[in-house]
């Protein structure tokens, strides 16, 4: 995908995006540096802390088939999805694998 191609899409993925609405992002009462942090450019937020996610009903993560959620504090749907499968490999909590807490 050329950069030109990517870009139109994060515009499309911003567009779409509903985590203003969501009640983690309002508990953060201000604007942060960028929303949609599904989308592979963005992922985690340094700035919020769980409360609630509404990532489900979301046509972004219809449209992608997305089945994880909480992208501003867990990352983008791969590298959860990465963290569940080496958290079931090795015994681990799927918790530590996000937090980088095991390696
Ligand atoms: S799935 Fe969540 S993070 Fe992604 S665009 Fe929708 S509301 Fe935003
Ligand atoms: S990623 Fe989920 S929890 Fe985070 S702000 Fe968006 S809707 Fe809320």
């Amino acid at each position: 995908m050329s950069p030109e191609e990517i870009k139109k899409q994060e515009e499309m993925v911003n567009a779409m995006c509903i985590c203003k609405s969501c009640p983690t992002y309002k508990a953060y009462g201000k604007k942060d540096d960028y929303i949609a942090y599904c989308f592979p450019t963005h992922g985690k937020s340094k700035n919020l802390a769980e409360h609630g996610c509404i990532c489900g009903t979301c046509p972004v993560y219809e449209k992608m088939r997305f089945v994880t959620a909480y992208y501003c504090t867990r990352d983008v749907e791969m590298k959860q999805k990465t963290a569940i499968a080496e958290a079931a490999w090795k015994g681990h909590s799927v918790w530590d694998h996000l937090k980088g807490k095991k390696p």
